[in-house]
């Protein structure tokens, strides 16, 4: 049998595992500490195929440079991180342009393209239950004028058949969220979005893995990857070994670092966010909602709310800013009628970031089997099952029926600089 070996068991491992097993590969999945306890943990789970547009977008060169030194902005740029940054940035904020944004926009819906369907058969897949809902998404404005500007933006959803998002009066958007407080001027529904509880996927996922014979080695550090010639012959574990005929690198935000060490710049940074999940809450919201003035975003789940959001480039670690995680509770407030209480959990994690907020997903051109799949930014847990079933595919045949061009691994100027 042909041997798979995956480094990284974040939510994007874990789906490939998924489809290699399904195709039936030989698969080991390694991860430094448990499975799905990366940034595939505490996020908002949503599943969000109409929201594939990329981070860097029109204006936010400008937004981003008045946000950029305030703590409690949406967007934080630690000032230390930005001379080992500045080559990221420099790039960030040239893919800012409206084509850009448009290229990668028409990139992220041809990925996402199936996200629902795999969705659907993931659920009906035995032995691997999670927790999904069928609710959409509400976005809601405290200021009007956004509202038109959003929604502009969102028509390109019918490319892959998906219903425009619909324009939601006040009074309409209080009557679908009666937690709404009066300040909130309007919304946009987008019916066919879904969330899950991202912790319930992981671990199903991994539950069948083991059930199916993959083996998951966790608290396990890939240290290095061994080369000989134009091939990976194995992952150094320090102590020991694991040899494979093909090798996936899925480490999230640690991609840069991980490919650096066989030679290979793909620039990659981490953009963190926080959540903070309330148990048994004194107010459940009806659906996930996106305030839009803000950016910070609430899911239901059974027994809990979260609230998450913020942006932070403040490099590769996971130490925890008090004052972000107090402007997501404020925006709440300006939002929500009475603020939510119960027993908070506080969560940080890093989103694997590339400069042109597209996922690297591909063969590395100088090496005949080793590929990676990282880069998913805001959209992890949404594009992970298509990323799985393409890496699949790719991996056992050479090709995917979705074009890769725009992912490619090799498509960033080597000058680029990892974090
Ligand atoms: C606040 C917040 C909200 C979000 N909300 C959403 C959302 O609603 N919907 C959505 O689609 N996305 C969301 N995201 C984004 C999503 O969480 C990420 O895109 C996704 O989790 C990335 O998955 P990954 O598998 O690439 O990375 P990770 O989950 O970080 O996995 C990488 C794994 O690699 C392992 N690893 C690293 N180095 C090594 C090594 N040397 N050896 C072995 N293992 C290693 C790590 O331990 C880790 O488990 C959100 C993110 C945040 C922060």
């Amino acid at each position: 049998m042909t041997k798979a070996v995956i480094v990284g068991g974040g939510i994007i491992g874990l789906a490939s595992a998924y489809f290699l097993r399904k195709k039936g590969f030989d698969v080991v999945i390694i991860d430094k500490g448990e499975p799905g306890s990366g940034c595939s943990s505490g996020n908002m789970g949503w599943v969000c195929p109409s929201l594939s547009d990329p981070v860097p977008a029109p204006g936010l060169v400008k937004t981003s440079l008045k946000w950029m030194m305030k703590r409690d902005s949406p967007l934080y740029i630690k000032p230390s991180v930005v001379p080992s940054l500045s080559n990221w940035l420099y790039h960030f904020w040239k893919y800012c342009s409206e084509e850009a944004f448009q290229k990668g926009f028409e990139a992220g819906l041809e990925l996402s393209k199936n996200t629902l369907r795999l969705f659907d058969e993931l659920e009906e897949e035995g032995g691997l239950e999670f927790e999904m809902h069928r609710k959409g998404l509400l976005f809601v404005f405290l200021k009007e004028g956004y509202i038109e500007e959003k929604i502009d933006s969102y028509r390109i959803v019918e490319k892959i058949g998906l219903p425009l998002p619909v324009v939601k009066t006040k009074r309409e958007v209080i009557e679908m969220e009666p937690a709404l407080s009066d300040a909130v001027e309007g919304g946009i529904y987008l019916p066919a979005e879904r969330h899950v509880r991202p912790e319930s996927l992981t671990q199903a996922l991994t539950k069948w893995l083991v059930a199916n014979g993959v083996e998951v080695r966790s608290q396990t550090e890939v240290k290095d990857l061994i080369r000989q010639g134009d091939q990976i012959i194995a992952a150094n574990l320090g102590d020991t070994t694991i040899e494979g005929d093909h090798f996936l690198v899925t480490t999230g935000a640690w991609a840069g670092q991980m490919l650096n060490k066989v030679g290979i710049k793909v620039p990659m940074t981490a953009g963190k966010g926080y959540s903070l999940t309330i148990s048994s809450p004194s107010i459940q919201v009806q659906q996930p909602l996106y305030l839009g003035d803000s950016r910070v975003t609430i899911s239901p789940f059974n027994g809990s709310t979260r609230i998450g959001g913020t942006m932070e480039l403040s490099g590769l670690n996971s130490d925890q800013n008090q004052r972000r995680i107090e402007s997501l509770r404020r925006s709440v407030n300006q939002y929500i009628r009475n603020p939510i209480s119960g027993k908070e959990k506080v969560w940080s994690g890093m989103r694997p970031m590339t400069p042109d907020g597209l996922p690297v997903l591909g063969a590395i051109p100088s090496f005949t089997n080793l590929f990676v799949a990282s880069g998913h930014a805001m959209s992890g847990i949404s594009m992970a099952l298509s990323t799985g079933s393409v890496m699949s595919d790719l991996i056992s045949n050479g090709k995917s029926d979705i074009d890769l061009a725009p992912f490619a691994p090799d498509r960033f100027n080597t000058k680029l600089q990892n974090d």
